[in-house]
């Protein structure tokens, strides 16, 4: 199961939304937490299925490979030192948003 949870940054305030943080695996996709380069948002994107690369090519199980906010296609990967896109301070994981269960 995939972990999500809210990501707050102290800089700027900006709130990234139930992303996994990395690499997550649900049921069936693979969703990676990578930044827009188009809006500057931290959003999980669907990178495969089982851990394969690619799309399924089935839209039942496909997980939107578009940012949800700009519906742009271009990303790069989310550091694992989490930083702001907006400001680039470290953003903190919120420890209190309910799908955090670490
Ligand atoms: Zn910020
Ligand atoms: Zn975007």
């Amino acid at each position: 199961m995939g972990i999500k949870c809210n990501f707050v940054c102290p800089g700027c305030g900006y709130i990234a939304k139930e992303v996994s943080g990395g690499l997550g695996f649900g049921m069936i996709t693979v969703v990676r937490t990578m930044t827009c380069e188009d809006c500057k948002a931290v959003v999980d994107v669907g990178i495969g299925r089982n851990g394969k690369d690619g799309p399924t090519g089935d839209p039942n199980y496909d997980y939107p490979s578009t940012c949800p906010q700009c519906r742009g296609s271009r990303f790069y990967p989310w550091p694992s030192t989490h930083p702001c896109p907006k400001c680039d301070a470290k953003m903190i994981k919120d420890k209190t948003s309910t799908l955090c269960w670490d």
